[in-house]
Formats: C-alpha cells, sequence, structure tokens
C-alpha cells in the first residue's frame, strides 16, 4: 500500500477518450513519459512522430506549427519564443565565419543590431541595400553571401519592394532568401506563391507576436519553410539553441488564430482611413501607406497585395507612418505624442490598442536619408479595433493642441 501522496502523484485514472471542443488541449511539460527504454532510445525529436522532450515540442505547439504552416502557404515550421528569436534561428541556421548575409536597409531594427552586435563577432558580415533598387540587390551579392533579408513592407518607413525581381534575383544567383513575413502575416500575399505559379522564398520568419497573436501579451515567433532539409537545418539550430516556447502562450495564438484575417482586415481599413485623412493635414510633410497612390512602391504594392481582398482593395497590415514638417522641433513633435489619449505610447502592433511611436529616422539608415522620404520627424501609427472617428478625433485634438499651424 503507497502513501496517499504517492498515489496521487502516481494517480490511475484517466479520462474518457473523444472529447471534443472549440479549442485544443493546453499540453504543458518539460519531461515527456516513454513506455519503455526501447522506445526511448528510437524516439526520432526531429518530426512530428512523436515527443521527447518538450522543449521538441507538444500537441499544443505541434498544432500551432501546422496551422502557421497553413496561414503562410508553407509546410513545416517551427516556433521560438519571439519575433526576434525567429530571426536569430535563420541567421544561425544558415550563416557560419566568413559567411556574409545582406539586410534591406528599411529592415526591423533588432535584425540590424543581430548583424551589427552578434553575427560580427562571429566573423559573420552583412552590407544594407537599397530596398527599392534590385539593381543594388544585385550589385551587393558576392560569392560570400548566404543569405538574404527581405521585408515587405519595410519597417517604418513602409516601402513597398519589388519582391518578385528580388527573389527572382536570390534563385538566379543560387542564395537562400528569407522574408520577414510579419507586416503581410501570410494574409496579404502568399510568400511561397508569390507570382501565382510558384515563386517562393526560402523562408519566411513571422513575429506572432503582432496580428496572430492579436493582444499584445504574447511573445512568439515562427519559421516556415516549405523544403524539408531547409526545416531540418533549422530545426536543428532550433533545438541546439532552445529556442521552444511555452504551452499557455501556443494556446493563447491558437485562441486568437480563427479571428485572425477578421482583425488584419478591420485594422487595415481603420489605417488607411487614418492615413487618408493624415494626408490632408498641412502638418505632415508625408503620409507613408503603401496602399496610398503615390506611396514609396505602390505599384509593386498593388502588384502583389491587390488581389488579396474580394472586393479588390488589396491587403495592407494597419501600420503608417507620418514625417512631420519639419518647421516643427523634435520636442513639439514628442508633444504631440504625448497629447493623444487613444493611442497610446508603445512598441509592437496588431494588438487591440492603437499605438504611436516617434522615430529618428536618420540614425537607422546606414546609407543616409531615403530620397523618397521627405525630411522631418518620423511618427509610425499602428491602428487597434477602437472605432476610427474616435481615433481621427484623437489625432485631431493632439494636433491642435501640440503643432498649430
Ligand atoms: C515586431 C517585429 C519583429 C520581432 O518580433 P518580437 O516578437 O517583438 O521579437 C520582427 N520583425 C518585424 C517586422 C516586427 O515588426
Amino acid at each position: 500500500m503507497t502513501d496517499a501522496i504517492t498515489q496521487l502523484i502516481h494517480h490511475p485514472y484517466q479520462p474518457p477518450e473523444g472529447f471534443a471542443a472549440p479549442q485544443p488541449a493546453v499540453h504543458k511539460a518539460s519531461t515527456v513519459f516513454f513506455p519503455n527504454v526501447a522506445a526511448m532510445r528510437e524516439r526520432d525529436w526531429k518530426h512530428k512522430s512523436g515527443y521527447t522532450y518538450g522543449l521538441h515540442g507538444t500537441p499544443t505547439t505541434f498544432l500551432l506549427e501546422e496551422r502557421i504552416a497553413t496561414l503562410e502557404g508553407g509546410l513545416q515550421c517551427v516556433l521560438v519564443p519571439s519575433g526576434l528569436a525567429a530571426l536569430a534561428n535563420v541567421a544561425l541556421a544558415l550563416l557560419k565565419t566568413g559567411d556574409e548575409v545582406l539586410l534591406p536597409d528599411n529592415s526591423y531594427g533588432p535584425n540590424k543590431a543581430l548583424a551589427e552586435g552578434e553575427l560580427a563577432a562571429w566573423g559573420i558580415t552583412h552590407q544594407y541595400y537599397d530596398p527599392m533598387s534590385v539593381a543594388d540587390l544585385a550589385a551587393r551579392i558576392n560569392d560570400r553571401t548566404r543569405l538574404v533579408w527581405l521585408e515587405a513592407a519595410g519597417s517604418l518607413t513602409l516601402e513597398f519592394p519589388d519582391l518578385i525581381e528580388q527573389v527572382r534575383l536570390c534563385r538566379a544567383r543560387g542564395v537562400v532568401c528569407a522574408l520577414d513575413n510579419t507586416w503581410g502575416a501570410g494574409l496579404a500575399f502568399n510568400p511561397f506563391d508569390l507570382d501565382g505559379q510558384g515563386l517562393a522564398v526560402d523562408v519566411s520568419a513571422h513575429a506572432l507576436t503582432k496580428y496572430p497573436s492579436g493582444g499584445g501579451d504574447v511573445l512568439m515567433g515562427s519559421v516556415t519553410t516549405r523544403d524539408e532539409a531547409l526545416h531540418l537545418k533549422l530545426k536543428l539550430s532550433h533545438m541546439r539553441l532552445g529556442l521552444g516556447v511555452g504551452a499557455n502562450d501556443a494556446e493563447a495564438v491558437l485562441r486568437a488564430l480563427p479571428s485572425v484575417a477578421l482583425r488584419y482586415r478591420a485594422q487595415d481599413q481603420a489605417a488607411r482611413a487614418l492615413a487618408q485623412w493624415c494626408s490632408q493635414q498641412p502638418q505632415f510633410a508625408q503620409v507613408l501607406h503603401p496602399a496610398q497612390p503615390g506611396a514609396p512602391g505602390h505599384a509593386h504594392w498593388q502588384q502583389l497585395c491587390g488581389a488579396a481582398d474580394a472586393r479588390g482593395q488589396g491587403a495592407a497590415a494597419g501600420l503608417f507612418s507620418v514625417i512631420v514638417d519639419p518647421r516643427y522641433s523634435q520636442a513639439q513633435v514628442d508633444a504631440f505624442c504625448d497629447a493623444l489619449a487613444l493611442f497610446r505610447l508603445g512598441y509592437s502592433w496588431g494588438g487591440p490598442i492603437s499605438l504611436v511611436v516617434p522615430y529618428e529616422l536618420a540614425s537607422l539608415r546606414a546609407n543616409g536619408w531615403p530620397a523618397h522620404i521627405a525630411r522631418g520627424t518620423l511618427v509610425r501609427f499602428s491602428t487597434g479595433l477602437e472605432a476610427v472617428a474616435d481615433l481621427q478625433a484623437d489625432l485631431a485634438q493632439a494636433l491642435a493642441r501640440a503643432l498649430p499651424l
């Protein structure tokens, strides 16, 4: 007769099978049991044929991986603890000493910091290419180039590159190309079929922190592929680096995922309406949103994302930036951001609350101020799920208070 505490820890009760409900179960584990030593020795953690250790996957994380792969048009996916970890997983899996990585000059800032602060220390060099010039990218690819990062639209300035030609170039030169697909989220275009004829990026990295989570309360990333050998390379690095995710976080994303397309569209519509309104305000020298005619790369956005919406309006993330006219001081621009009530000051996007961040663009560009961007202070907005009229009124009152005509 064992002690009651032992009995309860090794409890024999198994609930009946066949439970079915809208949301999948949360399987939490570091330890995973094996029925016997032979099974322990045989089990293969590399494929989703069984379970070895919580770090390498549970039913909850496998489910989310499969759903993200479907969202992105891919076949395999690994989950990592943040969007930035997804970028790092790709870099560390594919690059070694002596190699070079190319990044667009408008890329997500921390990806540049990864190259400058970590990869450089491992003897991996980097160059920043002009995202709006395929010729510039072509000129920078050399015999040490092992990875090209792509981003559509670019961070903060939201230029839309000629992604199709960029990918064709990488294919022709035999260089692996990885897209940071956080903006498109698998909804604005299919990264694994860009031209309707199967033209695909090799890797799609995605900050699930943004749209798939949708709550501003989860950090997670994914790395999606359509090539089993490439996936295995990424998965091996993923394992060696210990980049597993927690089951509660995976569950939060699984719960939000069914509404991702609805939220993406609602936040897109709000951002476009506000960008349109901002383009009529004399305090702003330029409004940056790829769906606006005249925006940098608008034609490329039209080509790639124009058909993503059944009503022919195309699809875009709920982000836009303004360049505040340089006659206003930095202090006035800061006061404008402080004066906003519904737009909260904070990083990230894709959650229910609209956000605003002022940026110093000059310090973020390695190759100088882009010719297609007006001079002035850049303020980036992301739209949440509030009523658009309220958001517009918030912008109007803050403009009147802080940036008088
Ligand atoms: C937010 C973001 C990331 C990083 O995601 P985290 O989960 O915050 O680390 C990467 N790329 C882009 C384009 C992003 O917007």
